[in-house]
């Protein structure tokens, strides 16, 4: 199995001519992303075929784009016209007009448009210019962790703009060895998510407890300051807030998963034990909408890290169902809701048996995990669409 995930690279500081070429195209690419939109709202569609076919010619022609750059033009304008299309059936949604393009367009970089070129650690990004044989070169930036994941690097990528320096985000491709029978004695490590303790580990002797509550103020602030932003009708802050916020949340998943991670790598064989998400709207019932749709966001992201950054490590990942693994004595089995006394403590009514709350569901859902990896359970969480092409440009800065 392969996974693509988004890395996401500083272009080094370009010189006067290559910062004007990135500019030019960037004007270019926005120019012709509105075109393919302004198509897309006079024909009313938002196929792409249509769409290419409309205005592919005048692309070309008009703002002097690239076979592969105007083609990912007509791909920004298709999703951005689909957006809208999805908005519009939303019931919340009524008064949204036709979308228009911002400057933050970017340059959308087709696949056949560029090549990385390495020497050593140092890696350029050679982009073609249209004409054969002249490319422009922009050195990068890459941190030593991402080095050899940019060997992976394949795929349509794009070029933006942030406060003044130029990123260009590449899809890499992992391979992930899907989890095998391990030979051995594998050691199952249980993780429980929840919202008052964000991840509960539990291996054969180790429990690691990832407290969520400086999230819950971080959260907390941050929903303060949208409110009087939006008290403000300051919608582009408002905006800004949400970027803000998952951008945080995202390197705080990265810290976690990779502790996870870690942890795991410590046994010799071990075998990660993580619960289908199907249950986690259900989990946060009491909270707000808002609250209950972060939530599960952010815990579909710490699994989708937590499972690749294994899968790279050769970690075996199964996934099982966490019903019942909260109220369900881990020491005798006994399944009662007065198992648990409050949100943290569990005591079996039968047995007498007392742990930490989420402990008990973190080992009940270790001990599912023999079984999920006999019967070949699924290395994705069901209803995911993996990490094909990563987050949104937004989340990834
Ligand atoms: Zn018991």
């Amino acid at each position: 199995m392969v996974a693509t995930e988004s890395v996401v690279v500083k272009i080094a500081h370009p010189t006067q001519r290559k910062a004007a070429w990135l500019r030019e195209m960037a004007q270019a690419c926005s120019g012709a992303v509105q075109c393919a939109l302004d198509a897309a709202e006079q024909l009313r569609t938002s196929s792409r075929a249509k769409l290419h076919r409309a205005t592919y010619r005048e692309i070309r022609t008009r703002f002097g784009l690239p076979a592969d750059y105007a083609r990912m033009a007509v791909n920004a304008a298709v999703s951005l016209a689909r957006s809208y299309a999805g908005l519009r059936r939303s019931p919340h949604q009524h008064r949204t007009s036709f979308p228009k393009v911002n400057g933050a367009q970017g340059i959308g970089l087709g696949v056949n448009a560029y090549q990385l070129v390495r020497g050593g650690n140092r890696w350029i990004l050679r982009c073609s210019t249209g004409v054969r044989g002249v490319y422009v070169w922009l050195p990068l930036c890459v941190p030593s962790k991402f080095q050899e994941r940019l060997v992976g690097a394949h795929g349509d990528a794009q070029l933006f703009e942030r406060d003044g320096t130029w990123y260009v985000m590449l899809p890499v491709r992992t391979a992930t060895p899907t989890p095998t029978t391990c030979s051995g004695e594998p050691t199952f490590i249980g993780v429980d998510l929840g919202v008052v303790r964000l991840a509960t580990v539990a291996g054969s002797e180790c429990v690691r407890i990832f407290d969520g509550k400086a999230v819950r103020q971080q959260r907390e602030h941050y929903a303060d300051l949208r409110r009087r932003y939006q008290r403000h009708g300051r919608r582009d802050r408002v905006k800004a807030m949400g970027r803000k916020e998952r951008r945080w949340m995202r390197d705080m998943n990265h810290r976690i998963s990779r502790q996870i991670v870690d942890l795991a790598g410590a046994y010799e064989q071990p075998v990660i034990v993580l619960e289908r998400l199907d249950g986690i709207r259900e989990r946060v019932r009491g909270s707000t909408a808002f609250n209950r749709m972060l939530a599960s966001w952010a815990f579909r992201q710490l699994v989708e890290f937590v499972a690749y950054k294994a899968a790279r490590e050769g970690i075996a990942v199964v996934f099982v169902d966490p019903r019942g693994t909260s109220k369900t004595c881990h020491r005798c089995g006994h399944s009662a809701r007065a198992n648990r006394r409050d949100q943290g403590h569990f005591r079996c009514v039968a047995c007498g048996y007392a742990s930490n709350a989420d402990l008990n569901a973190a080992r009940n859902i270790a001990a599912l995990g023999p079984a999920a990896l006999a019967h070949g359970a699924p290395d994705t969480p069901p209803g995911e669409a993996g990490t094909e092409n990563g987050g949104s440009r937004s989340d990834v800065v």
